[in-house]
């Protein structure tokens, strides 16, 4: 059923300010994140990006309809018809601020309040958040920050969409380059792929005739725009071979003009009446192919899956990182990446201990003699020190010792608590036992 997103929001978690400097609301998105069924789930991220004034918003809040109505209500694991998702004709268009809000000359990075559920062919259930970008593009001084949310975004997301207006220039690669430079130098230190999905989203594509719309047309062009060919210049040679080092699947997809109402008409209300119908046929193809249960990519950061509380974390450090008064140098955000890679690393093997000595000594507990309390220490910490080794980390083998070394400290101090607690149990049998023994030595 669709349901219309009226108590939900675009919340704005990075906004630059005119000198440039941004900040991150760390508490709009721990509101966002951090919900009980939200936090626990590997998620999947999709983003928009791209110069600003050219649909991304427009054709995002399209996708929140067919989440509305794909998601919505209760997770599923089927796709929504057209006339499902789409809605009524003279519907107005809401979401995401399109036609260029207020907040039109500011860059930065928005995410829908609402974080979806669908359940993957595995049976998981997934979260799923969807990112709004602004970037200007439009002076040298606007230009860094377009290009850090470019690389935030890009490094947040396991599906990035480059919304590009009629065709793929080379400058649209040259830009591409410069925002993923960082992920090529994580690359050659982690041995994975650093970002996951890019889809090049073309937008009022004019030559049908030469490339038809949608997905194969586009991979059509995308062969053609992308291929290293032997006497191409050097410099050219090396923007191709980065580009799709730097993600494992690159695809595009051509959409048609949606029309001189959309385009033109101050008006426009964004009601389908209003737009063309080889549009929304093609609209339909997108949203599917970026968005059913089947398409949906868990995001993974060195080749390890992401929760949602995870992304807090990864938030925390690039935006460090980004914070400085230069672009960071390419090695500082690897390191940042696997400062972030060992601390998720350290907070899961802490919870997988505490939850084995929960259960074994917890509150609901009764009291425990030391010597197996000993004993199951030994055992909880053994399998949270193997969890901690067998999440996959960037970094040297050293930050990993490192950080083992912080575990064990962590996990003695977790153990003088879970005793002392224990003993605070046996207080009480320990001061009526002599009181008792007491009364009867009395008798
Ligand atoms: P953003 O800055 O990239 O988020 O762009 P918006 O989504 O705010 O849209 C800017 C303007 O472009 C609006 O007036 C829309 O009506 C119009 N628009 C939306 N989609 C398209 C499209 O595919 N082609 C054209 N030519 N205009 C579009
Ligand atoms: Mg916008």
């Amino acid at each position: 059923m669709t349901r219309d997103p009226e108590d939900d929001e675009a919340v704005p978690i990075i906004l630059f300010q005119a000198d440039h400097r941004f900040d991150l609301d760390r508490a709009a998105l721990q509101k966002i994140l951090l919900k009980d069924e939200i936090k626990d789930r590997h998620v999947v991220v999709l983003s928009v990006a791209g110069a600003f004034r050219k649909g991304k918003s427009f054709i995002l809040d399209f996708f929140l309809r067919y989440m509305y109505c794909a998601y919505g209500d209760q997770t599923s694991s089927t796709s929504p018809s057209a006339a499902q998702w789409m809605g009524p004709t003279d519907k107005p268009l809401e979401g995401f601020s399109w036609r260029g809000g207020s907040e039109r000359d500011t860059a930065g990075i928005l995410v829908w309040s609402k974080v979806f559920l669908s359940r993957l062919k595995s049976g998981e259930e997934v979260a799923i958040l969807i990112l709004d970008t602004q970037g200007t593009f439009d002076s040298e001084s606007t230009m860094r920050d377009s290009a850090t949310v470019f690389a935030l975004s890009t490094m947040i997301s396991s599906i990035q969409v480059y919304n590009l207006s009629q065709n793929i220039q080379e400058d649209d690669l040259q830009h591409l380059q410069l925002f993923t430079e960082y992920g090529r130098i994580a690359t050659e230190q982690a041995g994975t792929t650093p970002f996951q999905r890019l889809v090049f989203l073309v937008r009022d594509w004019s030559y049908p005739y030469e490339a038809d719309y949608g997905e194969k047309g586009g991979q059509k062009i995308l062969q053609k725009r992308l291929r290293v060919i032997a006497n191409q210049h050097p410099e050219l040679q090396s923007i191709r071979r980065h580009i799709k080092s730097c993600f494992s699947d690159i695809s595009c997809f051509l959409m048609p003009h949606p029309g001189l109402k959309v385009a033109t008409n101050p008006r426009f209300d964004g009601r389908l009446a209003d737009i063309e119908d080889d549009f929304k046929t093609q609209l339909h193809r997108l949203a599917g192919m970026l968005l059913s249960p089947e398409n949906l990519i868990v995001k993974e950061i060195g080749g390890q899956k992401v929760k949602a509380k995870d992304l807090l974390q990864y938030f925390d450090t690039y935006l460090a990182v980004y914070s400085g008064d230069e672009l960071p140098e390419p090695k500082t955000l690897l390191a940042a990446t696997a400062e972030a890679n060992h601390l998720a690393a350290l907070a899961a093997a802490k919870d997988c201990y505490s939850s084995t000595m929960e259960d074994f000594c917890g509150g609901s507990k009764p009291f425990v003699n030391p010597s197996l309390l000993d004993a199951e220490h030994l055992r909880a910490k053994v399998e949270a020190i193997k969890e901690f080794q067998g999440k996959r980390k960037m970094g040297s083998e050293y930050l990993s010792e490192t950080y083992q070394v912080q575990l064990e400290t962590e996990l003695e101090e977790m153990l003088q608590q879970f005793k002392r607690f224990n003993s605070s149990k046996n207080f009480f049998k320990s001061a009526t036992t002599p009181a008792l023994f007491f009364g009867m030595s009395i008798v």
